[in-house]
């Protein structure tokens, strides 16, 4: 793939007109590049590229609301795929064996980018958002004026709109972002753990992972990799960075895996570059100068987290951060939204939002972040087939009762009753009632229901919101709740 850099006049496609693609097209369009826009999508389904078309009506042609067809493609000099469009896609093969060049968003970004200033690159099945906002945060004590977006927030697309607003660049890349990349350089590279998703798109694990790989394909010397060393699957892929493999372990050193081989270790080959490891209060690099952090923001709770303060303290060092900046942002850190998000106490008692845990995993993740709480657990929705038992292991010792709301309830009582007291509640306004009745000061009130929203929500950020909004209304000590059964 050759440097893009003179696209004026230049007819360039853009595959799938979702937020990224529409970002690369004003990004494209402000090249003074004549656009084509593709979406299989009808028109009246694709407001932003209505709008932009409406705007641009002599620089774009729109092809929306059948198959993408090979004819006009093949008219383009640069095809740019979204990330929703995988690049296995016949008609884009095809387009690209008659050698017409693909690109992801990101890679066309990042050739309208600076590259002499900090660049992070955040991937892996889970935590990638948190860590890669964390990792912001870093930046942002360092007063570096990151730009923190990618598969998170904001398309590459827009920080390539004002480069000049940025002096340092954390990304979020998807598997699917990370297909369509060559020259895109993350400095700084995480790989966070590796475990079966997105089979839909991928024949398999290996080739998910080998996506997940291809952000250590730009590093070039004086760059580093940061893994899950206690993941296996992410130390072997690890042997693909040619660069220096630091690992984060939550391990006692008798159970640590061994670095891998990689062309990067030179002389210190299966020796780990450097570990974050934990210590009683947080954690500590087991290198240079031994920084030693401490962790007790609760936006960070429980073990995954810790991983991720673990890669984001990595990420922040290797790109230049001091122990000083990075512990103001580990302190600093506000959270995100629906990820074990607390929304303070009413009288004694947390309420913890994490809507986000849509499966049984991210509910025992959720979970296991309260080790001596007496938890009252608020889950269910629309189940996605897989077994609760593990749910019913994690809940061991520190659930006092489940209040299950939405579809799946049935099989939720199931899986839990009768080794836990399990309430069904229907709606979460019930729920929120029930748990309001029953819990004592120093309860915790966990909202991680294991199951999708839509039966009942538009989305896990609407059921976040609505959560949000019915213990807020509790704390304003005006809960209204409907009229239902008590549980
Ligand atoms: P992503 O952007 O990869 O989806 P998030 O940071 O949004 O990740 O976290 C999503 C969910 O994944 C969280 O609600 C939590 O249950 C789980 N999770 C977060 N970090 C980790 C981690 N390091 N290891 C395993 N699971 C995690």
């Amino acid at each position: 793939m050759s440097k893009v850099t003179e696209l004026r006049g230049v007819r360039v496609a853009v595959v799938g007109l979702g937020k990224s693609g529409l970002s690369a097209a004003r990004l494209l369009l402000r090249e003074g590049a004549q656009v084509s826009l593709f979406d299989e999508k009808p028109l009246d389904a694709l407001s932003g590229a209505r709008e932009l078309l409406a705007a641009h009506p002599d620089a774009i042609r729109l092809h929306a609301g059948s198959p993408f067809s090979e004819g006009p493609l093949l008219e383009a000099s640069l095809v740019v795929v979204s990330p929703g469009v995988p690049l296995a896609h016949p008609t884009l093969k095809r387009v690209r064996a008659a050698g017409v060049p693909l690109m992801g968003e990101v890679e066309l970004a990042y050739r309208f980018l600076p590259h002499d200033v900090p660049w992070v690159g955040v991937t892996g099945t889970n935590g990638k958002s948190t860590t890669t906002a964390l990792t912001g945060e870093l930046f942002r004590q360092a007063r570096l004026r990151p730009f923190v977006g990618g598969n998170l927030g904001t398309p590459l697309s827009d920080a390539a709109l004002s480069a000049e607003a940025y002096g340092a660049f954390v990304i979020e890349l998807s598997s699917y972002q990370l297909e369509a990349v060559d020259q895109f350089r993350a400095k700084a590279a995480a790989v966070l753990n590796l475990t079966p998703d997105h089979l839909d798109r991928y024949p398999g694990l290996a080739e998910y992972g080998a996506a997940k790989a291809e952000i250590f394909k730009g590093q070039r010397v004086g760059d580093a990799a940061v893994v899950n060393a206690d993941d296996a699957e992410v130390v072997a892929l690890s042997q693909r960075a040619r660069v220096p493999v630091y690992g984060f372990t939550l391990r006692a050193p008798q159970d640590r895996t061994a670095a891998p081989d990689s062309p990067g270790a030179g002389a210190s080959g299966g020796k780990w570059a450097g570990l974050a490891v934990p210590t009683e209060s947080g954690f500590a690099f087991d290198f240079g100068a031994q920084a030693r952090f401490t962790l007790n923001n609760p936006a960070l709770r429980g073990p995954h987290n810790l991983q991720n303060a673990m890669a984001a303290a990595l990420l922040g060092h290797l790109q230049g951060l001091s122990g000083e900046v990075i512990q103001k942002g580990l302190d600093a850190f506000p959270g995100l939204p629906n990820r074990l998000e607390s929304l303070g106490r009413v009288n004694g008692v947390e309420w913890v939002n994490d809507s986000k845990a849509t499966n049984v995993n991210s509910a025992v993740v959720g979970l296991n972040a309260f080790p001596h709480g007496r938890v009252w657990l608020i889950a269910g929705g629309k189940g996605k087939g897989a077994p609760y038992s593990p749910l019913r292991d994690a809940a061991r010792g520190r659930v006092v009762a489940v209040l299950t709301v939405g579809q799946d309830a049935p099989n939720l009582v199931k899986a839990l009753a009768p080794e836990f007291e399990v309430v069904p509640c229907g709606t979460l306004a019930r729920a929120v009632e029930v748990a309001s009745l029953r819990a004592e000061p120093g309860d915790v009130v966990l909202l991680s229901p294991a199951c999708a929203s839509l039966d009942q929500f538009q989305s896990f950020e609407h059921r976040g919101n609505v959560f949000r909004e019915l213990v807020q209304n509790l704390k304003r000590g005006q809960a209204t709740f409907p009229a239902g059964p008590r549980g």
